[in-house]
């Protein structure tokens, strides 16, 4: 029973808790794990010792029995400490299993070498032997059992260490019992230990030692493990918030909005009446925020926000699409009469005067109106179009709005000159490949790299990938281009192969589309293959929302992609559905945090880091790489320090930089990249 209380307790500190737990305080819970481990052993031991009867006095010497606590205490430091560190690899588990078996022998025969017998007591050599090696094996099986965790395995934690603390008692009581069976007594042999300590004296003392130790840290792992589920559940809500609402101004998101014009549209099409989407845009806000800084842009976006949320009638709703750009959805306007009095309140409001820092400042908007049904039939659309009505306000020279006309949609056609010019570009060698590296927060060595597509058009000039592969998706070309991508990433590798330069891990982003291309697996197969490069040196990120759309496929596809021996990582994490949840369904090799997230550290003090560090904490108990994207302050940068974050990529440490750039990169930069292993060399079947 001790044996069984001492091992969970001890597997229960220093696995799942220091794993949860902040970085630094890990050796004090490994401490407090490696205390009722030896504890345990130790009462086992003179428990034990107390069910053996001698036909002579016993006692045991002082020194010697202290002696055998201290070293079971440190054996199992070493032990728990060398099983618990990251991801446990079989060597790993052999020596820890191995230290830990013989430790539980090594304090048993210290423990008996303390009764002092006369002659010595005699040992058979191979009921010895079997007796240690009971002991190995089994704690290498509780070791296995209780931190090789899989992501399924988080829910029935308690059951899978139950089991493990199980396998260990048998390590130490079998090896007591079987050391005991291989112990011959001569038949005159004397005890010549200070007989003051008595033996059942000793063994009282003891046993109420232990169960003050084990109930003691019992009691505490119950405190700690709930407070941390009610951390952790804490931080849920607020993961749910923060993917619901913008940070800054606590107004609802994008997300939120686009199901708000959802829902009015069904209420709309039922009762036959008509909503007004109005898109607001500051007018000369970036001005003020590039010329004053952020922190008075932040406090002006603030008050702008609690302006447009004044005097709107409860049913109305205000939403900050980001930046400076906010969306006001009016319900149940008769006429356009009702949405222009709406507009002409918000212009009133924004035009007064703010004060910021003892600066009086002035802004003013650009209004554009959109109506459902005539101007657009669902949240894309009628955004879509009060987005080119607010641009007609500001050409028509601002603090105005304008009610949308179809001329009105200059967007459109762009993206049809786009659109044509794309199928061009692909052949005409507009596009390239730029590289952006990723650091190890901890010790700034290069971890990966991400490989990013740009395009120059002969003349519109450099047109963002924000802006050419939402057109590629629509037209179906992005499957030829992410091809393209692909064949291009497997090039450079070869190239810096032949260079002799060290190459970091490559990752490439898979579109929604691509992503389900059938086989695309073989398909991504064939390519690699025929550019003779290593599958172990690709990762492929794809966003959480292509992730969420077949949740089943989602799944099959990434086991398949990690079993040809290619890594999986989850993209603009907590923009999307925000479900802590799935990150355990799918085995995610990385998550990479969205930049938004990593800003709001500077902009939202510790509500910005809820995301951050719950993200954390489930990706070590998942034992999943945590990427913070978009790092570009020292500030973040510490901050993520301190959350015990993995990886960080960002402007602040490096921008994407084009092949030729990046390989003088790798050259400066060889001392400390780090080279994906080569895991997947077995050929699989
Ligand atoms: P992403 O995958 O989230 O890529 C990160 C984007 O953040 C890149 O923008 C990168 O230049 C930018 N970035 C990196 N560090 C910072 C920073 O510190 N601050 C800020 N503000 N931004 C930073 P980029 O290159 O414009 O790409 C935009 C998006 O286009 C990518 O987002 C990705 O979704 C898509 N994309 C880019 N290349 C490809 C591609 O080859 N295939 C596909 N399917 N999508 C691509
Ligand atoms: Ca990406
Ligand atoms: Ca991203």
């Amino acid at each position: 029973m001790v044996a069984f209380l001492a091992s969970y307790t001890a597997l229960e500190l220093s696995g799942g808790l220091t794993a949860l737990a902040n970085a630094r305080r890990r050796p004090a819970w490994l401490a407090g794990g490696a205390m009722s481990m030896g504890v345990g052993i130790w009462s086992m031991h003179f428990i034990g010792m107390l069910a053996f009867s001698l036909p002579i006095a016993m006692g045991y010497d002082i020194a010697i029995t202290a002696a055998s606590l201290f070293l079971a205490i440190g054996v199992s430091f070493v032990a728990l400490a060398t099983a618990s560190r990251g991801a446990l690899s079989l060597r790993r588990l052999v020596v820890a299993g191995t230290i830990m078996g013989v430790g539980v022998a090594a304090m048993h025969f210290t423990g008996m070498h303390a009764m002092q017998m006369s002659p010595g007591i005699d040992y058979t050599l191979w009921k010895l032997v079997l007796s240690v090696a009971v002991a190995i094996l089994a704690s290498i099986a509780a070791l296995w059992l209780a931190f090789t965790l899989r992501a399924s395995d988080v829910e029935n934690i308690v059951v899978k260490r139950l089991g493990a603390a199980f396998v260990m008692a048998i390590a130490i009581a079998g090896m007591h019992y079987l050391g005991m069976d291989a112990a011959n007594f001569a038949a005159d042999s004397l005890c010549l230990a200070d007989a003051k300590l008595d033996a059942n004296w000793l063994a009282l003392a003891v046993t109420a030692m232990s169960f003050v130790v084990l109930v003691g840290t019992l009691a505490l792992i119950g405190f700690h493990t709930s407070s941390l589920s009610i951390s952790l559940r804490r931080a849920k809500r607020q993961l749910h918030y923060l993917g619901t609402h913008d940070a800054l101004t606590k107004l609802p998101n994008r997300q939120q909005l686009s199901l708000r014009i959802a829902q009015a549209v069904s209420e709309c099409e039922r009762k036959q009446t008509k909503f007004a989407v109005l898109f607001i845009d500051l007018d000369g806000f970036k001005s003020i925020n590039d010329s004053l800084g952020h922190s008075v842009g932040d406090d002006l976006l603030q008050v702008c926000a609690e302006r447009l949320r004044q005097d709107l009638r409860h049913s109305d709703m205000v939403a900050r699409l980001g930046g400076d750009e906010f969306v006001i959805v009016v319900e149940n306007v008769t006429d356009a009469s009702s949405a222009v009095a709406v507009a002409n309140g918000v212009l009133r409001r924004l035009s007064q005067e703010i004060v910021v820092n003892g600066l009086p400042l002035r802004v003013s908007a650009s209004i554009g109106v959109a109506f459902y049904p005539e101007d657009g039939q669902n949240a894309d659309e009628l955004l879509h179009n009060a987005d080119a009505a607010m641009y007609a306000a500001k050409q028509s020279g601002r603090n105005t709005f304008r009610v949308f006309e179809s001329q009105m949609n200059h967007t459109a056609l762009k993206s049809l000159i786009l659109q044509r010019d794309l199928h061009r570009a692909l052949g005409d060698g507009q596009l390239s490949m730029s590289f952006q590296p990723k650091f190890s927060v901890a010790s700034q060595s290069v971890t990966g790299v991400e490989a990013l597509i740009r395009w120059r058009h002969p003349e519109l000039g450099d047109i963002p990938p924000l802006e050419f592969i939402p057109i590629a998706e629509r037209s179906g070309l992005i499957v030829e281009i992410g091809d393209w991508v692909l064949c291009e990433v497997c090039r450079n590798i070869a190239l810096w192969d032949a260079q002799g330069l060290p190459v970091p891990s490559v990752s490439v982003n898979l579109s929604p589309i691509q992503f389900n291309v059938p086989d695309l697996v073989g398909r991504i197969d064939s390519l690699t293959g025929a550019a003779g490069i290593d599958p172990c040196r690709l990762m492929f990120e794809i966003t959480e929302t292509t992730a969420m759309q077949n949740v089943e496929k989602t799944s099959r596809t990434i086991e398949a992609l990690q079993a040809r021996g290619y890594a999986v990582a989850v993209d603009d994490f907590g923009t999307g559905y925000s479900s802590l949840g799935y990150l355990q369904r799918f085995r995610f090799d990385q998550i990479k945090i969205d930049g938004s997230f990593v800003r709001d550290l500077d902009s939202a003090g510790k509500r910005g880091s809820a995301l951050l560090s719950a993200v954390v904490t489930l990706a070590r108990a998942l034992q999943v790489e945590v990427v913070a994207e978009g790092v570009e302050t020292e500030s973040q940068m510490r901050t993520l320090g301190e959350l015990a974050c993995d990886q960080m990529q960002g402007f602040l440490l490096s921008h994407p930089m084009p092949a030729a750039e990046f390989m003088k990169f790798l050259c400066g930069a060889a001392d400390r990249i780090v080279v994906p292993r080569d895991t997947c060399a077995t050929p699989v079947a």
